[in-house]
């Protein structure tokens, strides 16, 4: 037998923070459209919103940058692009540190009320940016920044000072039966 709609508010008794630290990992798709989600709520509530995309370069401008750019969003693509791609893997260290730095700079400043960290596990885990920088970074940051970290296998020690930690599970994706990433969908 069906137990019935509940009848008490499930967050009787719950607190409110003045901000959170969300990660979204996992070999499923989503971490990063997730992240935008959020990035649309929070422009909603006229909150001052900073992406810092990793990996990810500039010249491509995907789709998330151009509506961003609509939303106001101050939004910095600092990687170099696809590792495979690449004729200079230390170039490409050097542009993430870099990018890192910014990042850090960023969270320190508390100008932005929410800041997302788009792929930033990728060069963690590459050793590329040293993990207790970034776990540092994020546990003092001010107290009013809200951050969100995509990326898949988040390291363990970011898992620990996260607030809500979602691993994307992949059931099927397109690629895999060989369609190619799709304008409007993925990028
Ligand atoms: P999205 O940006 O679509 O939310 P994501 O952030 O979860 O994806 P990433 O690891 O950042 O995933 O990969 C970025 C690109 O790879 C996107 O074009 C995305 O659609 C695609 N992708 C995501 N998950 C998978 C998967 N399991 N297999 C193949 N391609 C994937
Ligand atoms: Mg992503």
């Amino acid at each position: 037998m069906s137990e019935g709609p509940p009848t008490e508010a499930p967050d009787a008794g719950h607190v409110r923070a003045k901000s959170v630290v969300v990660v979204n990992t996992g070999d499923g798709k989503g971490k990063s459209t997730a992240a935008f989600g959020v990035l649309l709520r929070a422009s909603a509530r006229d909150w001052k919103l900073a992406v810092v995309q990793f990996l990810k370069s500039g010249k491509w401008h995907v789709g998330e940058e151009e509506a961003a750019r609509r939303l106001d969003v101050d939004w910095w693509s600092i990687g170099e692009g696809f590792t495979w791609d690449s004729d200079d893997l230390s170039e490409d260290e050097a542009v993430a540190k870099e990018a890192w730095a910014h990042a850090r700079a960023v969270l320190a400043a508390g100008e932005h009320r929410l800041v997302v960290l788009d792929e930033l596990t990728y060069p963690i885990n590459w050793g590329w940016i040293d993990v207790s920088e970034v776990v540092d970074a994020i546990v003092h940051r001010p107290e009013h920044v809200n951050v969100v970290v995509t990326g898949r296998d988040a390291p363990a020690a970011i898992v620990d000072v996260a607030d809500t930690v979602t691993e994307m599970v992949n059931v099927k994706h397109a690629f895999d039966r060989g369609v190619r990433a799709l304008r409007g969908i993925d990028y």
